[in-house]
């Protein structure tokens, strides 16, 4: 879906920076500017400026610097569209919808009636926990040594000890059943109807941008066949894997890294401690989604998971999930204590914090997981000895791979000569599957070169070609940002193509030996059309030429990212997925680039 730029400039102009940027950081008027603590990166001194007149805010020490929604996207870590959204949400502004059909804003509705549902059974259940009902399971979140201030923080409730006042609370808001059927906290049935969540501390669980998207709750007292821990069913809002618990306070904290743990209690009380960078992932193992989500805030993770075999288990499958996404990894040890909870009760705060300056990297955890179950015979040194071989092959830099076997054959008592071999011999094995990676790559973009593309799509693509056909100086401009297989149009795929080669060769441009490399009669006729000036001169005079240009690039390439993106989303591939979103960041750059005239 495309958002015109006059749409884009409206926003923008309807918002201003100082508000935006006032409400994440404390400024101080300084003249025509504001100043503050930059939020980027660590400083004492304020070197962040944000200026009203010209709707922009740089930092003088790490150098950041943009408008309201480079702001946004970096601070906030969204997309360039979310920031968009958030804005236009906030000045009133309706954007255009991603999908306009019935079944999609049906579907819309639905969710959001979730959401507001949510959003009320956390009221609900925060104001009960205060209640004098709530006083027992305010004692139990105290006793485990929890600040008013942290509780109030996670916005943590209470679902009451017989259960069925939520029901009528939501009916009292208007609400409608259909919609509460959906929002997986009640049964119903023909007896009647029954909150799912009773007698339970509540734990809200917020996506990204901090909605309330389900719940969790811990029981308050022994219920025979009762679990201890009770998650929402997955809803239209809610899917599990998708979300991490923590993540929207975690993300705004910029930390050099994230501290990864398993629980709602783990976090809750990593973040009393001052460790707000703590995220969990919500009594699941860690899923490839919520590794992304991590990769968006931090290239670096700690994980904290429990002490015992369980928690080791889980920090072994997790370990690849997050290598996968580009993210280094290192292990924390609490021992004595069990988890971080029980650490920082014991031990304190310091006492963490330099747990983790010492946390293991992954790969001589895994090696030391490994090393365990060695029994004292030959083979099983020696199949030990492979794994760890074949471990240090599917490691990309050589230097690292270097060092590994340096400092395994040491610490094992491997011969070195014979590790250095057999690592060569499995890093045959290690380059076969990347081969097959890019392979897949290929064929998705094949598939991408496929999809139909749909009216104004299709007419920005000739508009693209013809305008770099018959303006020479364009080209200069679209080098590097647009490549033929951005276009989705077949024929004016391969007319760029054309195009581009012509230029990369120091040539120049005639449209009638263009025209004459087609043979059909009918492809001749359409090439001509696409290629006539007369297409974009009668829309656009000589001044708007630029501009329009900029929108045409624009266009194509988002369409190119969305199309692309769909097809990640729809192969799982989450890596590719980042990349798309990071590119997608910078449309508005890229435009703004584009429309200074170089005449
Ligand atoms: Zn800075």
């Amino acid at each position: 879906m495309y958002i015109p730029n006059e749409l884009v400039d409206r926003v923008i102009e309807s918002n201003d920076i100082v508000d935006i940027i006032g409400t994440n950081v404390q400024l101080a008027r300084r003249g025509t500017n504001y100043v503050g603590l930059c939020p980027f990166h660590n400083e004492k001194t304020p070197s962040f400026f944000v200026s009203r007149e010209r709707q922009m805010y740089k930092c003088f020490g790490c150098g950041k610097a943009g408008g309201v929604i480079t702001f946004l996207c970096e601070y906030e870590n969204l997309t360039f569209r979310e920031a968009l959204k958030e804005l236009a949400d906030r000045a009133g502004i309706k954007l255009p919808e991603e999908d306009d059909s019935v079944q999609a804003r049906q579907e819309r509705k639905v969710k959001d009636g979730i959401l507001e549902a949510n959003k009320e059974a956390a009221t609900y259940y925060f104001r009960m926990l205060r209640s004098d009902k709530g006083q027992q399971a305010l004692k139990y979140l105290t006793d485990r040594g929890l600040s008013r201030e942290t509780i109030n923080n996670f916005g943590l409730g209470f679902a009451g000890r017989s259960g069925g006042g939520l029901y009528e609370y939501l009916k009292s808001k208007g609400l409608s059943d259909e919609i509460l059927k959906q929002t997986g906290l009640f049964s119903f049935s023909e007896k009647g109807v029954f909150d799912k969540f009773w007698n339970r501390v509540m734990f809200p669980i917020m996506d990204s941008r901090g909605k309330v998207i389900a719940f969790g709750g811990r029981i308050m007292s022994e219920v025979k066949d009762a679990p201890k821990y009770l998650n929402s069913p997955e809803t239209k809002a809610f899917v599990k894997g998708r979300n991490l618990y923590g993540y929207h306070l975690a993300k705004r904290t910029h930390k050099d890294h994230v501290l990864l743990c398993e629980g709602y209690m783990d976090t809750i009380a990593l973040h009393q401690a001052g460790f707000d960078n703590a995220v969990a992932s919500l009594g699941t193992a860690l899923t490839p989604d919520q590794a992304m989500l991590i990769a968006r805030i931090s290239k670096k993770v700690v994980i904290t998971y429990d002490q015992d075999q369980a928690g080791r288990n889980a920090a072994l499958r997790a370990i690849p999930i997050l290598k996968d996404k580009g993210i280094s990894v290192s292990v924390l040890e609490m021992t004595p204590y069990k988890d971080p909870d029980e650490f920082i009760k014991n031990l304190g705060a310091d006492e963490y914090r330099k747990r983790i300056e010492a946390a293991k990297e992954a790969f001589f955890f895994e090696a030391e997981t490994l090393h365990q179950t060695v029994e004292d015979n030959v083979d099983s040194k020696t199949g030990f000895d492979h794994e760890i071989a074949r471990k240090i092959a599917f490691i990309d830099d050589p230097l690292e791979r270097s060092n590994y076997i340096n400092a395994v054959s040491k610490k094992y008592d491997i011969d070195k000569k014979a590790l250095l071999e057999t690592v060569n011999k499995y890093g045959l094995e290690a380059e076969n599957i990347k081969l097959a990676r890019e392979t897949h790559e290929m064929v998705v973009q094949q598939r991408n070169k496929m999809i139909k593309p749909e009216e104004g799509q299709l007419l920005a693509e000739k508009l693209l070609v013809s305008m770099l056909a018959n303006e020479k100086r364009l080209f200069a401009k679209a080098k590097g940002l647009v490549g033929a297989a951005d276009l989705s149009d077949p024929m004016c795929s391969r007319l760029f193509e054309i195009v581009f080669d012509l230029y990369g060769d120091g040539r120049e441009i005639e449209l009638a030996k263009i025209v004459n490399r087609f043979d059909d009669a009918e492809e001749q006729r359409e090439v001509a059309e696409i290629l006539e000036p007369s297409m974009y001169r009668e829309k656009y005079g000589e001044k708007e030429l630029d501009a329009a240009f900029a929108d045409v690039v624009v266009r194509v390439m988002t369409n190119s990212i969305e199309a692309k993106m769909a097809l990640a989303t729809a192969d799982k591939d989450a890596e590719a997925f980042t990349d798309l979103m990071t590119r997608m960041k910078k449309i508005d750059e890229v435009h703004r680039k584009l429309l200074v005239s170089d005449r």
